[in-house]
């Protein structure tokens, strides 16, 4: 169950369960010195953090904050009456003071009224307990002696809080951006990509075309249209469904070539491009490629695939988009001499 929790969820049980062995170590000291009330006090901060980590496993973050808010604010005032100022407990209410301006992007009501209680109970402590010298025990002397380490041990504590409340909603916050970052980038991707088979589609392989390889002055440059053989047969003698699995079978094919970007052009027509395969890798790539489709093993008896690959291959194809439109269309030339030829071939010129 606790791999079901959120990171932010796991860091806020870590807080409290810590906030309740203070508590208890608090409670335990209480004890020792025959404080009784603040004993008492102390008993009910542990069944209190005990409530706050329910709420959290349950995933009540909001009724965790109150609680977990009243507690430190109340555990701050009563432990700060019972000792004194300048043990330190003073302090956890300063830290619920910036935890409020941590908060300040979803500052609500609530953080207010907290912020508040917290700012006022904090000076009317520093007036009572340190102008006015109150406190409600006498503490003995071995305690007292224990004074600066006390201090320094809650400055410890409401740092590391604070720390670790920055962190827990630095996390949310993070996540709030990943969430719509991905969805986002999911959008992108149904718009970007070709349902079925996976690759670019032709208006996202434009755009990449453009923005990345473009006047990049990359020498050896390699187009590849792909066209699957006697497609519209395949689909009247076997159905649609085995058309689709042709297409996804060939697409397989590509992913052991070292293309730089495949993209559907439409129907049963792929374009591949190559950016620093030498002429005579294009041609091999061309060949294997054929080979390797020749060679898909099919669940339906019967069917046999193959395609024709029209290709160009040149130093200024990505000069301009005008380059790559002329570069297209020889390639297609090229495919149409393969379709007039027997199909099954791969014809690439040089430009
Ligand atoms: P050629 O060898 O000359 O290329 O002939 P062909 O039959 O492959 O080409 P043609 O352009 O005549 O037919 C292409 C067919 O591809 C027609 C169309 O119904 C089919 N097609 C287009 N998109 C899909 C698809 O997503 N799935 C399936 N199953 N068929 C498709
Ligand atoms: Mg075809
Ligand atoms: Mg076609």
């Amino acid at each position: 169950m606790f791999n079901q929790i959120s990171t932010e969820g796991k860091l806020a049980i870590s807080f409290v369960i810590i906030c309740m062995a203070v508590s208890g170590y608090g409670g335990f000291l209480a004890y020792k010195q025959d404080m009784f009330a603040l004993l008492v006090f102390k008993i009910t901060a542990v069944v209190s953090f005990l409530a706050t980590l329910i709420f959290v496993i349950k995933d009540l973050a909001s009724l965790a904050n109150i609680l977990l808010r009243i507690q430190i604010i109340a555990g701050s005032i009563f432990t700060t009456i019972s000792y004194g100022f300048g043990y330190g407990y003073e302090l956890y209410l300063l830290g619920v003071v910036c935890v409020m301006f941590l908060d300040i992007k979803k500052s609500t009501f609530r953080s207010y009224l907290f912020f508040i209680i917290s700012a006022v109970s904090f000076l009317a402590l520093f007036y009572f307990t340190k102008m006015l010298g109150f406190s409600l025990y006498d503490l003995p002397e071995h305690i007292v002696s224990l004074k600066d380490e006390m201090l320094f041990a809650n400055l410890l504590i409401t740092v590391g809080g604070i720390a670790i409340y920055q962190q827990f909603f630095s996390v949310q916050y993070f996540n709030d951006i990943l969430k719509i970052d991905t969805q986002k980038d999911f959008y992108q991707k149904i718009a970007d990509y070709d349902a079925l088979t996976g690759v670019l589609n032709r208006q996202s392989f434009y755009r990449i075309v453009g923005e990345k390889f473009l006047e990049k002055n990359h020498e050896n440059i390699g187009v590849l249209i792909i066209d699957i053989d006697d497609f519209k047969a395949i689909n009247d003698n076997f159905g649609h469904d085995t058309g689709d699995m042709v297409l996804t079978q060939v697409v397989g094919c590509f992913s052991n070539i070292s293309s730089s970007l495949v993209a559907r052009w439409g129907g049963e027509e792929f374009v591949l491009l190559f950016v620093d395969e030498s002429f005579d890798d294009l041609s091999l790539i061309a060949d294997e490629l054929k080979n390797s489709v020749r060679q898909i093993r099919h669940d339906v008896s019967g069917l046999s695939v193959s395609v024709s690959v029209g290709g160009v291959f040149g130093s200024r194809i990505l000069d301009s988009i005008e380059q790559f439109d002329i570069a297209l269309n020889l390639a297609d030339k090229n495919l149409y001499f393969c379709k007039n030829h027997g199909k099954n071939m791969a014809k690439i010129s040089q430009i």
